[in-house]
């Protein structure tokens, strides 16, 4: 495929974007760049480090000694995110980071950090990438912009499921609570707040599978490829 684009995928949190964004990515042969993984491995590095979120000075130097890259995975076919070195896609999952990072990705210059990577990383175009601003801040010139929504409950049982996996102990209500509390951060933060582009299309994938909404994404993503 010749004329490569920019795939947005945006949405709140747990509505399978990062599914779609990976599977779009692995058919088109782009690459899927996560980028709620940059800010949660930016909060876990804070939280290791003790951060003050109320201090400038030490979030600016904090930024100043964090390395971030992904790395492809062959065993779960898909890139892990190492944070100075280290591999730490395991850790950026557990509910402690998650329960920290909408506070530290509402930080302007947490957001300006990862926001120029993440540009460069789409400047050859042929990426699809998911997060909350992609469509409206990194990439306003997106050839396609995804924007995903589901049901909450849905939403809570599928995050639910994913977590059960490694922490049998997890509550619905804890899930619910983060979720809820992530969403609220995320719609309300004064610095690139989540919404949908005005150019973006609507994925509502309540009653659809995996399969079903790869295939509404493909066909978009096939036509902006031609048109391109
Ligand atoms: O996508 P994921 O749920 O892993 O993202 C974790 C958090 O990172 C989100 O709740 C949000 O606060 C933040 N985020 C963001 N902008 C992005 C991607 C993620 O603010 N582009």
């Amino acid at each position: 495929m010749s004329n490569k684009i920019i795939i947005a995928i945006d949405g709140f949190s747990s509505c399978g974007k990062s599914t779609l964004a990976k599977a779009l990515a692995a058919k088109l042969e782009y690459v899927f760049i996560d980028t709620g993984a940059m800010y949660r491995a930016i909060a876990l590095y804070f939280s290791r480090n003790n951060i003050s979120l109320l201090d400038p000075t030490a979030i600016a130097n904090a930024l100043s000694q964090i390395q971030l890259h992904f790395e492809y995975n062959p065993h779960t076919l898909k890139s892990d995110m190492y944070l100075n070195g280290e591999n730490v896609e395991l850790q950026i999952r557990e509910m402690q980071v998650s329960s920290k990072v909408s506070e530290v990705a509402a930080i302007a210059a947490v957001r300006n950090f990862a926001v120029a990577q993440q540009q460069a990383m789409g400047q050859h175009k042929g990426i699809v990438m998911d997060g909350r601003d992609i469509g409206t801040v990194v990439f306003p010139q997106a050839e396609l912009k995804i924007f995903v929504t589901a049901d909450p409950a849905i939403r809570v049982n599928r995050r639910l499921l994913e977590l059960q996996a490694t922490d049998p102990a997890i509550t619905i209500e804890a899930v619910a609570e983060n979720l809820q509390h992530r969403d609220h951060i995320d719609s309300t933060r004064a610095h690139s707040p989540l919404r949908q582009a005005a150019d973006a299309l609507v994925l509502d994938n309540t009653h659809i599978n995996k399969e079903e909404q790869l295939e509404m994404a493909l066909k978009w993503a096939r036509e902006r490829i031609a048109h391109d």
